[in-house]
């Protein structure tokens, strides 16, 4: 019950209710028909056997009875005994054989499976004596109607538990469906990650209705404050990009001069190595932003891929000879594919240059690229620092560093890398993926299609 929807839950219980409360009623209504039946018979039989006695008279030489005794009115039979208990006139049911002996008053005797009831009387006729008048009705008789209700009841009792299952799914289904339609639609922001989606329901304004246009107003001040929030960070990294590079060309200018001190030199140096990855940041955010806002440009065309990645590793042998480290290639030759020059070549610096980063002193460093059915399968492996499995999943997050003491060295990355080349990765239709272990290295392989229409199916905003 607990795994099962809300829809039947509620099917299930209005059925429930309805069935007890089909039963009760039932059972009320016909405990009330029958002892109603029994006392109207009860009633009329009385009447009648005091009716009857009205009219019996002695003319000296007949008790003269009235015809009444001779009609079967309703099911009650009348007859009469002499004071002896002799049957003298009237009529008695034909199944009604047993021998009951008079007896003042109203009773009941069961016989042969059939339930009679008795009303004896007893008169005194001025010249005859006592005469008694019996009354017999059938119970079972009386009751046979109510008998033939409770036997249809039965019939019809499952039809009606049936009726009121399918009825109360109809409604509950009905009730339920602007609810599907609120799910879809935050089901489909959450995938495609597009905040101008809205319920927008028609018909009925009943709760539901209401709840989904308090639901798309809150949508539309979320989508505002992530609008403010985009406009924020891309102007103010476009008011930072200024006075950043006025730091920097100052910095320059100040180093020309050959006299400065080798202490001021070196706080120079500092304040221009900030600056300059300031200066970096700030660039990659105007990417994000330019990204989150579907402003980025994505130009792609047929490009030789594995002389991009040649190209692109031979760039970083004198920066990784810096560290000692080694860069080996194994790339497939001609492998085609449509992507973006510009973001795919940055797409492989961001990986090259956080493997040469967070890679070991006289290490090594893999670059890898091969083709697997219809995809670009590029890999950058090192036997570097690695990352923890804690801190695996958020390395996709923007700002994320992980702690830079595991360096060693003062930290000059953003956490912007990452969020930039899975962004790149998503736009071409890929995906990308790491492995890492702590002290042991790390392997980030990205899938990329190499089609022009496979790479267009994909939603355009990165994940923030
Ligand atoms: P950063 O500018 O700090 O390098 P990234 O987004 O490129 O930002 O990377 C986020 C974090 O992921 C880094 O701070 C680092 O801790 C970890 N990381 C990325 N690449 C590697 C790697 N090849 N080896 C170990 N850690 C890595």
């Amino acid at each position: 019950m607990k795994k099962l929807p809300l829809k039947w839950k509620l099917t299930i219980l209005y059925t429930a209710f309805m069935t007890i409360l089909t039963v009760v009623m039932l059972g009320v209504l016909l405990s009330l028909s029958s002892s109603e039946i029994l006392s109207s018979a009860e009633k009329e039989m009385e009447e009648r056997v005091f009716s009857v006695s009205e009219d019996m008279e002695w003319n000296g030489e007949r008790l003269r009875l009235d015809s009444d005794f001779y009609e079967v009115e309703n099911g009650i039979y009348l007859s009469a005994y002499d004071g002896e208990g002799d049957l003298i006139g009237g009529r008695l049911p034909y199944e009604f054989t047993q021998d009951v002996p008079l007896e003042e008053g109203l009773h009941k005797i069961s016989a042969q499976g059939i339930q009679w009831e008795i009303r004896d009387a007893s008169f005194e006729i001025p010249g005859y004596g006592t005469v008694y008048v019996r009354g017999i009705i059938s119970i079972t008789d009386a009751e046979s109607s109510l008998q033939i209700t409770i036997r249809l009841s039965l019939i019809l009792f499952p039809l009606l538990v049936a009726l009121a299952a399918v009825l109360g799914y109809l409604f509950v289904r009905r009730v339920f469906r602007p609810v599907a339609g609120i799910t879809a639609t935050a089901r489909e922001i959450y995938e495609k990650k597009d905040l101008s989606k809205r319920i927008g329901l028609t018909g009925e304004k009943n709760e539901i209705y209401v709840m989904a246009e308090t639901f798309d107003l809150m949508l539309d001040k979320v989508e505002q404050a992530f609008e403010k929030e985009k406009r924020f960070t891309s102007d103010a990294s476009h008011e930072l990009r200024t006075p950043v590079a006025v730091i920097l060309s100052q910095c320059e200018y100040l180093l020309e001069d050959g006299e400065l001190s080798g202490e001021e030199r070196s706080a120079v140096e500092v304040i221009r190595q900030k600056a300059r990855n300031m200066s970096k940041m700030i660039a990659q955010l105007l990417f994000l932003s330019r990204a989150d806002q579907s402003r980025q440009a994505v130009h792609k065309e047929l490009l030789d891929l594995s002389l991009i990645t040649e190209m692109a590793a031979e760039e970083q042998i004198e920066i990784a000879g810096e560290k000692g480290i080694r860069i080996e290639t194994d790339i497939q030759e001609g492998i085609e594919g449509y992507v973006d020059e510009t973001l795919f070549i940055r797409l492989w610096m961001n990986l090259i240059g956080n493997g040469i980063s967070y890679g070991k002193k006289g290490g090594w460093l893999k670059v890898g690229l091969k083709e697997e059915n219809g995809r670009a399968c590029g890999c950058v492996e090192d036997n570097g620092i690695g990352i923890s499995e804690e801190q695996l999943p958020h390395i996709w997050e923007r700002f994320y560093q992980a702690d830079s003491s595991r360096t060693g060295k003062e930290n000059t990355g953003s956490g912007l890398g990452l969020p930039i080349v899975k962004w790149i990765v998503e736009i071409h239709g890929g995906e990308i993926s790491v492995e890492s272990a702590p002290g042991k290295g790390s392997r980030f392989c990205f899938f990329i299609p190499l089609s022009k229409k496979q790479g267009e199916n994909y939603c355009k905003q990165p994940e923030s």
